[in-house]
């Protein structure tokens, strides 16, 4: 259950307080793509994200993009940001993070992952000890598979609550 526990909750993506990355000296960020990003159905992201992106990028955050999505949609946006990816992670198996960890030349203590779905993003990235950081999805348009795993989240989070893993 712990496992499934993010560091930190956030609505949106500029909610995200990054005093607390400074805090817990963190230089690297391993963003999913699908709904944290970019709308799982749409081909564009929104300005105010790629903005959002690029200040991280200027103030000398290291970014990987990590996702289970096939390499010609990740790539896409990868070098439309210019930052590194790896596609096809089969998140929340551990291959993948290390593949990005190592793309960011970091140690896991200074990364963060910040992702849409408990148990491919938060759960890999406590697999690896990163700081997970778990967002709201930025489109209810979902793969069909996700929809039925999202009615399972809701369950855990309720769980959570219970227990006072989480408030
Ligand atoms: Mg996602």
């Amino acid at each position: 259950m712990q496992l499934l526990k993010p560091d930190y909750i956030a609505t949106s993506l500029h909610e995200i307080d990054l005093d607390i990355l400074r805090q817990k000296q963190i230089r690297g960020i391993i963003f999913d793509l699908d709904n944290t990003i970019i709308a799982w159905d749409s081909p564009n992201m929104q300005p105010e994200i790629t903005d959002w992106i690029q200040s991280l990028l200027n103030q000398n955050y290291r970014i990987c993009l990590l996702s289970n999505n096939m390499p010609r949609r990740v790539k896409e946006i990868a070098d439309y940001l210019g930052v590194p990816y790896v596609p096809r992670a089969y998140k929340p198996v551990k291959t993948g993070f290390r593949r990005a960890i190592t793309e960011l030349g970091l140690n896991p203590e200074e990364i963060a992952v910040i992702g849409d779905q408990l148990f491919t993003d938060i759960l890999g990235g406590n697999r690896l000890n990163l700081f997970t950081i778990w967002v709201s999805p930025l489109s209810k348009n979902e793969f069909f598979g996700t929809k039925i795993t999202r009615k399972i989240e809701q369950f855990t989070i309720m769980v959570l609550k219970a227990k006072g893993v989480i408030q």
